[in-house]
Order: C-alpha cells, then structure tokens, then sequence
C-alpha cells in the first residue's frame, strides 16, 4: 500500500487584528476589529477573538459593530503591513516544507511527504513551526494535519485559536462525519440548502447516499460530494502563485443613483483592473460586476469573451454591458465591483484555477 502523505493546512488567527496588537500591545484585553470607519459606511475586515464573543465577525457593518460592542477599538487597514509579516511567514514556512502553496494572505497548504520516514514524523516538525511563529513573531495561529487538502483545511479550522488538530490516517471519513456539510471547502450555502432540504444534514448523511444518486442529482458536483464525504481528495499542494481572480468594489459613503456618477466608477475601477492585469502580465476571459442595493440584496453579472483581454476599454464596454442588465438607472446603489478571472498569460496559455 502508498504510505500516507503528510498535509498541513496552516492558518492565522485573525491574522490582521493579531499584526496590530504587535503594534498596540496596549489594546490586548480590548475588544478590536480592523476596517473602514462607521461613518463612511464601513465594514469590519477582521474581528479579534475578544470582539466575536459580542457577535462581531467580518464583512459586518462597522456601525452595527460598534452598536454590539461600546467598547470596541476600531483600528484602519494597514495592508502593507499585513503584507510584510504574511511574506515573512510564508518565507518561514518555505524553509520548513518542500512544497507550499499560499492561497491568501494568512494561509498555505504544506506538503511534508518527501521528507519524513513515517507519517507520524510530521507533528514534530509543524509543532516546532507552529511555536516558532507563534513565539517569535508573536503571532497566533492553527494548523490542521491530514492526509490530504481538503481534511487538513477542515482540521485547522476545527479548534482555533491556536489549534493543532490531527487527524490520522484512516480517520479522514471518521473525523468529518459529524460535522455539518457546510463544514466541506466547496458546499457552499446554496448547496447546503438543497442538501438540508432532501434530509441531508451532516457529513455522515452525505456518505450514505449512493454516488449514483448524487450524480443523478447535481450532476459533477455530485461526484466530488460524494468523494469529500468519504474523506478523498486527491489534490497536490501545488506552488504556483497565480492569482485566480481580480478585483475591485466600493462601497459608497452616500448611495449613488446617477448614472454618469456610476459609470465615473466604472472606468476607474475597470482602469485599476486592466493596470492590475498588465502588472501580472496576464489576461482576463471573464468579467464580472458585483452591484448591491441598500436594502443589502447583491446581484452579480458575468460574462465570457471570445477572446482574453488586459484592456481596461474592453473590460469597462463588458462592465456596462453587465450593468445595464441589472441596474435600472436611478435606483440607488450602495456598492459597485467590477472583477476579472479566468487568466491567461501573454502567450495564451491557460492559467487553470486550482480548487480551493
Ligand atoms: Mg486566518
């Protein structure tokens, strides 16, 4: 039999307010959250742990943030930042594994297999990483340790903060029977819903189900249910960077109704896309606009072309294009995106977005 590979889900804990309370150690007993400020309608973009016992998370309103919580530090995003400790993680991270594969900023699958005798080596090894960024650089975080993606990405979200969930070889099917369908990276809401509505609740529920019936039912996706639910997951820890999609929103301290006043929004935001795409030397067959109303309700549009583009002139004709079937001029707007995926490079080939 294949031995086993050894794969790690590494994890920050909210990794943003973690960077600032380096650099505020006085705020550590306080309640924080990173983001935009209330009165210009922003949002929260990372909640400490502190702040989610009041029920805070991100993506809230920071307005209803502050009404959850008085006491709550409200600090801006200092990107940059974030960015310099994240490239300095993975560059730790890098040094310990042969393979990784960064999927955000404050995360990376890690491939151990190569360089351990036994499976059972590998938690030494992620304990003494786990430490060495959590005491070194101060910075809390989770790993979860699996024979493959998707079982060790469920693991390190299993106990956070500071988590170091293991689970062994042949147990992968075990460990995620419990847990709702909602817990499996790719059964998104919508999923969930059509899978609680036929009974389907857990992870355990799933498996039951015969392949054929899935298959039957959701078509591909069926299949790859009927894999995860079983633990199986037969995706590499692959190193490429590429980004997988692009893009662009905002959210408007005063909604907007006026069209020029939108379309002024449009050409900056497709403008900011296509220098992206240049910068990366890529090219984008996908466009797509995000527009959300003020009661919250969130449309989103996208199209194909027939051929790859980087020109912000063809990706603000599609965004239009895109707009005008969604939005009905003089209905307020309170956020307008604009995005681009499906890359190529400049040579046409594929850049294949990998399964997350
Ligand atoms: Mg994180």
């Amino acid at each position: 039999m294949e031995s086993p590979r050894a794969i790690v889900h590494f994890d920050l804990d909210a990794f943003y307010c973690s960077v600032e309370l380096l650099r505020h150690p006085e705020l550590k007993d306080k309640p924080l959250v990173v983001g935009g400020r209330a009165e210009q309608r922003g949002v929260v973009a990372a909640a400490s742990y502190k702040a989610r016992e009041y029920g805070i998370h991100s993506a809230m309103s920071m307005f209803r943030a502050q009404q959850l919580c008085e006491d709550l530090a409200i600090l801006p995003m200092q990107r940059a930042h974030y960015q310099m400790y994240s490239r300095i993680i993975m560059g730790i991270l890098k040094s310990a594994a042969p393979q990784i594969e960064q999927v955000s900023i404050d995360e990376a699958y890690l491939d151990f297999t190569p360089v351990i005798t036994e499976w059972h080596d590998v938690l030494d090894r992620v304990k003494t990483l786990q430490m060495r960024i959590r005491r070194d650089l101060g910075l809390p975080n989770s790993v979860g340790i699996a024979t493959n993606k998707m079982v060790a990405k469920i693991a390190s979200d299993f106990q956070k903060p500071n988590g170091f969930t293991v689970v062994e070889p042949g147990h992968e099917a075990e460990f995620l029977a419990p847990l709702p369908v909602s817990k499996v990276p790719g059964i998104g809401p919508k999923m969930t819903l059509r899978l609680n509505e036929l009974g389907i609740e857990t992870v355990k529920d799933l498996a039951r189900v015969p392949v054929e019936v899935l298959t039957k039912k959701f078509g591909k996706w069926g299949c790859g249910m009927a894999d995860w639910a079983r633990g199986i997951d037969d995706r590499l820890v692959e190193s490429v960077r590429e980004a997988k999609s692009m893009s662009q929103e905002r959210t408007f301290s005063r909604d907007i109704r006026d069209p020029e006043a939108l379309d002024v929004w449009l050409q900056r935001m497709s403008g900011e896309i296509g220098r992206q795409l240049g910068k990366e030397g890529v090219q984008a067959l996908t466009v797509q606009i995000k527009i959300r109303y003020p009661d919250f309700t969130t449309f989103t549009r996208q199209m194909t072309l027939g051929t790859a583009t980087a020109d912000p002139a063809m990706i603000l004709h599609t965004a239009r294009i895109l707009l005008g079937r969604i939005w009905q001029p003089g209905t307020p707007v309170r956020l307008l995106g604009v995005g681009c995926s499906n890359f190529s490079d400049s040579a046409g080939q594929l850049v294949l977005p990998g399964l997350q």
